[in-house]
């Protein structure tokens, strides 16, 4: 008997069924003896319905006010989980972020939470009952309704989770916990019993979309142990912690992302400083870059190529023709058909012939590598958007 945090995503509470399924689970949990705080995100596609309605009227509207809005999302699904646990004749309070006490930074639609004052949700648990509280949400120093940026509920439950030092967090989905691959895409992909907090980084950054990455992190900053399972199902679902006892598996995941583009410059003058001075460049204008090759050219020349995110390519690409005379090279390009394949595992550390292995899968399905990255526990490589389903499954195939 403890302290459980459980989030629901939006899925989860889509629609009346489901919350009342919901407010099943959390009750089922009350009644083992547990105090339980729930965290929920807004119904099914409420946020992205209400970026909708913003976009009708002013795409360019103070962030201050599409905060306000999206806000409104998650009050919707913690009053009616509310009711829900009520109508199963169980007690239950409703909290938006600013009444649970998060307090975050100023930068709204990005806001990090900077505390969680649990003291009105202990006041609540200690009269017996179920907390419901509002994820995604905060208030900042000037008392204005801030949110963490999308899919933010993940981090709002580890943080409660870490302010209350709960014993367990469980983040329900709609998948049975995180896989070897996307079971939507990869049949024969394996659950994982359990993964450690690095590999479940490297799996949310590389886009396996099971957990925000922001949420890992601050569950490892914190010793916060992790349970990612269904709502709709009733079975164990994975569990993330600093070292999973399972038998140490070399690879514990295959990951796409399709959210890539590429840029290559090609002809830049062979002398010292072009790196820094394109990378500066990009980096005052808050556009991170993944994987670089540099290659020697030709004539005194060489060539660079780089990735961002998709949604910063065309503005990168901007930025740098704008500089195209000072910084002298000859030819800039956008790519935006390529995907990012990566595998990911502790146990590649201590073993050789990992990526060895992946390029095989590779180039036994004909598919062709633009660029390749690797650091201690995973390998990344860039091929055509085309090719990236086939080769996720050919190397789900090889290593499982
Ligand atoms: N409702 C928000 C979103 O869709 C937060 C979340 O789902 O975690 O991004
Ligand atoms: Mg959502």
């Amino acid at each position: 008997m403890g302290l459980i945090v459980q989030k629901f995503g939006g899925s989860s509470v889509a629609d009346a069924e489901r919350v009342m399924n919901v407010a099943r689970i959390v009750t089922d949990t009350y009644k083992k003896g547990n105090d339980v705080v729930v965290v929920v995100s807004a119904q099914g596609d409420t946020t992205d319905d209400l970026i909708a309605k913003q976009m009708e009227i002013n795409p360019k509207a103070r962030k201050r006010e599409r905060d306000m809005l999206l806000a409104a999302g998650e009050q919707v699904s913690i009053a009616l989980l509310a009711m829900a646990i009520q109508k199963l004749g169980y007690q239950a309070i409703s909290l938006l972020g600013w009444q649970a006490g998060f307090q975050t930074t100023s930068t709204h639609t990005s806001a990090r939470i900077k505390n969680v004052d649990g003291t009105r949700i202990k006041e609540e648990l200690d009269q017996g009952k179920i907390v419901v509280v509002a994820g995604f949400q905060g208030i900042n120093r000037k008392e204005d309704i801030t949110t963490l940026g999308r899919g933010g509920s993940d981090t709002s439950a580890v943080a409660i989770a870490a302010a209350l030092h709960a014993d367990l967090c469980q983040i329900f989905t709609d998948v049975e916990g995180v896989y070897t691959a996307d079971p939507r895409k990869v049949k024969n992909a394996i659950k994982l019993k359990e993964i450690s907090y690095d590999e479940m980084l490297e799996l949310a950054t590389l886009g396996a979309q099971v957990l925000n990455n922001r949420s890992v992190e601050m569950a490892k900053k914190y010793g916060i142990e992790l349970e990612v399972l269904s709502s709709l199902t009733n079975k164990p679902g994975t569990i993330v912690k600093e070292k999973p006892k399972m038998e140490k598996m070399i690879i514990s995941g295959v990951a796409k992302d399709c959210d890539i583009a590429r840029i290559s410059i090609k002809g830049i003058p062979n002398e010292p400083g072009f790196a820094f001075k394109v990378f500066s460049k990009l980096s005052a204008k808050d556009i991170n870059v993944d994987i670089i090759i540099q290659s020697v050219g030709t004539d005194d020349t060489k060539d660079i190529a780089f990735t961002v995110a998709l949604d910063k390519g065309q503005e990168a690409i901007d930025i740098l023709k704008a500089n195209q005379d000072s910084l002298g090279f000859r030819d800039i390009r956008l790519h935006t058909n390529v995907a990012k394949i990566s595998i990911v595992g502790a146990g590649m550390e201590s073993h050789a012939g990992v990526a060895t292995k992946m390029f095989e899968a590779l180039y036994n399905n004909n598919v062709n590598i633009q660029m390749i990255a690797t650091s201690e526990i995973k390998v990344s490589v860039l091929i055509s958007k085309d090719d990236a389903d086939r080769a996720v499954a050919a190397i789900h195939d090889k290593f499982f």
